[in-house]
């Protein structure tokens, strides 16, 4: 295949869903559905498949890896892996980065739930061209049609039912297609491999025309010649209808739908066929752009293997067989098997030794890395998640990604001393992997702290040291990642002239502090009339001194952060003045101007959604304004009740388990970092007090 027509039959698709909406069913249905296909052809019997999926399963599905490719219809798709639990939105984010198009999957039952929500904002933020699958049509209380309200009242998207369920709960036998406008059930001997179409039912007739109708309307806008048949003629070609769906796809004005149960085998080829005819390919994602390193300036690169080369790294993983693997989707250019790359971040070539293509149970060497492809290097050493990799004589630099400060951690400690080696290097490649998890040490205490992005992170954590690396380890209760800030304004000035190492060092420095936005890090500020006339290895030197302090604050030894430091002047002396002088002198009027701005502690902040029947609501607010929290809004769905508020962390932990015995399991919540605000003083006082840092 050349590039182009590569290209074309490429889909990058990430599949996003609740917890529970049947994400990983419908994911291995698919490789399941394109194993057999690509290697059996068209005709099969139950048996094969079944021995098929056999030996699949035995060998075990892996569907855990960052990126796995299968084949439909002379497609090669591939599925990115995006998790579904709030604490890892970063995960999520990274993954729309580097996909091109996703399918949303619902619970015919819940809907859309508060975490699909939150993901369905990600992908817009992203631009992520999406469809969406109505899975668990078998459950008793599906409801299609109300997904679709649901969709367009909760997403503000607008919903195209493609396709309607025949029958549901026990009865969902199959589906209507309003494209083909033909009815659809599955052979349950060959696991839905067979698909019978019918004529569509005379019981369904009206439904499926009143749907066709509204499809027709809502799509074809999106295409001149479709319009143009539908009113001139009273009919729409299956070809023109998928193109005008299509376009409306890639401009993200629509959202089809689609419907079945992936458990019982029912819907999912269609929505493989789905994802072919109406996602984009990564030439229609079209070219991205990024920044010159030497100079600034912004470049574009196309879809184009004659490009230069261009990818980003959006997964580092630690594979037992082959060890450390970065997922890279490659944007322009190819790069070939012990090609090198230049890191901008790092600012140095590493090389990659293999190329791999990740299938449900087997991997596969591939010669090159083309545009528009995602695979795994081995080799690269240092390159982290989020970095670019190009080709040294045409750099660039994609938008770096942005991760959070844990909020919470864990003391650690191994269960042995003999263990010790052994943790730390476990906790080694668990922050190579993942750059939410941060390993540091108490400088007080010696102690290892593990921090993480919620409870479900830390335990998450936890159960890999133990499984994955083998290497067990005490845990200590979670507890909160505070941050020091000031609350005024104060300017210190300090001249240094002291003797050390038997040489004197001269520095003069006024530094000027203010508070800043909160959740901000520190930002150090200095007026070119300020240093004009200064070595600039001085500059930096008190930069060095600030930013340095920022680790650990006067008040509390938690990580500074909302802290405006302008350097308001600065003095040298042509022979005594060294970097090392000024960053003594930057450092130290640094901590006194912050000892006396009124040092205070910040917590964290949840931003949180509680989904309960109504009759549990005054209970679930009575609890959280008992958590020192608030509520912000209440609003009704369906057939619950939906809370929003905020509640500092420090007063969340457990609430998994408090909520479900105040409604007997009946309500759901989502909840995840908002923003760090200054704390009641006597709540300060306590957590000083518990720190040891107050009698
Ligand atoms: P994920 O958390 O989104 O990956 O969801 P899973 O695929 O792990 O599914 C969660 C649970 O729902 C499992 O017990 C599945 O067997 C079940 N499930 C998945 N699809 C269906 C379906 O179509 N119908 C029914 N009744 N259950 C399903
Ligand atoms: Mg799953």
């Amino acid at each position: 295949m050349g590039t182009s027509d590569l290209l074309q039959k490429t889909r990058n698709i990430g599949i996003m869903a609740h917890i529970d909406a049947g994400k990983t069913t419908t994911t291995e249905r698919v490789l399941f559905y394109s194993g057999v296909v690509h290697r059996m052809g068209e005709v099969h019997d139950g048996n094969t498949v079944m021995d098929w999926m056999q030996q699949e399963r035995e060998r075990g599905i892996t569907i855990t890896s960052a990126a796995i490719t299968c084949y439909w219809r002379d497609h090669q798709i591939t599925i990115i892996d995006t998790p579904g639990h709030v604490d890892f939105t970063i995960e999520v984010e990274r993954s729309l980065r580097v996909l091109d198009g996703a399918v949303a999957i619902f619970d015919s039952v819940g809907g859309v739930e508060p975490q699909s929500e939150t993901v369905w904002r990600q992908a817009d933020k992203y631009h992520v061209p999406r469809i969406a699958y109505v899975n668990k049509m078998d459950r008793v209380g599906a409801d299609f049609y109300n997904v679709l309200e649901m969709m367009q009242k909760k997403l503000g998207t607008v919903p195209v039912a493609m396709q309607i369920p025949m029958g549901k709960e026990e009865g969902f036998v199959g589906i209507i297609d309003l494209v083909r406008m033909k009815a659809y059930t599955y052979d349950l001997e060959t696991l839905g491999l067979k698909v019978i179409e019918n004529e569509i039912p005379a019981e369904y007739r009206d439904e499926a025309e009143h749907y066709r109708e509204e499809l027709l309307e809502k799509v074809s806008d999106f295409d001149d010649e479709l319009m143009h048949q539908v009113l001139e003629e009273g009919r729409a070609d299956e070809e023109l209808l998928k193109r005008a769906i299509r376009a409306g796809v890639l401009r993200s004005e629509i959202s089809p739908v689609f419907c079945g149960s992936s458990f019982k085998n029912k819907g999912v080829q269609q929505l493989a066929d789905a994802i072919v005819d109406y996602l984009p390919s990564p030439l229609e994602r079209g070219s991205v752009s990024g920044m010159d390193p030497q100079n600034g300036e912004e470049v574009e690169r196309k879809p184009d293997d004659s490009e230069p080369f261009a990818a980003l790294v959006f997964k580092v993983a630690t594979d037992p067989h082959v060890g450390r693997l970065a997922f890279a989707r490659a944007y322009s250019g190819e790069l070939p098997v012990k090609g090198a790359v230049l890191n901008p971040r790092l600012g140095r070539k590493e090389r990659v030794m293999r190329i791999l293509r990740m299938h449900s149970s087997r991997r596969r060497p591939e010669e090159k890395l083309h545009t528009g492809q995602i695979l795994a290097l081995v080799g690269l050493k240092e390159t982290k998640t989020g970095d670019t990799i190009c080709d040294e004589r045409h750099p660039i630099a994609f938008e770096a990604m942005v991760f959070p400060e844990p909020v919470i951690y864990r003391a650690i400690e191994p269960r042995s001393t003999k263990d010790e080696a052994k943790l730390a290097e476990a906790l080694e490649r668990l922050s190579d992997e993942d750059p939410t998890c941060s390993v540091r040490v108490d400088q007080e205490t010696g102690q290892r702290l593990l921090g993480g992005m919620g409870e479900l992170h830390l335990d998450i954590l936890a159960d890999r040291l133990d499984r994955e690396f083998n290497a067990p380890a005490h845990v200590g209760k979670p507890q909160v990642s505070y941050r020091e800030s000031i609350a005024r304004e104060k300017t210190e000035t300090l001249e240094l002239s002291q003797v050390i190492g038997g040489r004197r060092h001269y520095a003069f420095v006024t530094l000027a502090l203010s508070p800043a936005e909160h959740s901000g890090d520190v930002i150090f500020h200095a007026e070119d009339s300020v240093t004009k006339d200064i070595p600039q290895e001085f500059v930096q030197a008190v930069r060095q001194g600030v930013e340095e302090s920022c680790s650990g604050g006067v008040l509390s030894g938690f990580p500074l952060i909302g802290i405006r430091a302008e350097l308001r002047k600065i003095g040298f002396s042509e022979e005594d003045s060294t970097e090392m002088g000024f960053k003594i002198a930057s450092a130290t009027a640094f901590r006194q101007a912050c000892e006396k701005a009124g040092p205070v502690l910040l917590e964290p902040v949840m931003d949180i959604e509680v989904v309960a029947p109504e009759e549990y609501v005054g209970t679930v607010i009575n609890d959280l304004n008992g958590r020192r929290g608030k509520v912000t809004s209440i609003s009704s769905r369906k057939d619950a009740q939906v809370v929003e508020g905020e509640s500092p962390l420090a007063e969340m932990f457990g609430y998994a388990t408090a909520l479900r015995s105040l409604t007997q399991g009946r309500a759901s919540y989502s909840m995840q970092f908002g923003r760090y605000e200054v704390m009641p003083p006597n709540v300060q006082d306590t957590v000083l007090r518990n720190i040891g840092r107050i009698a």
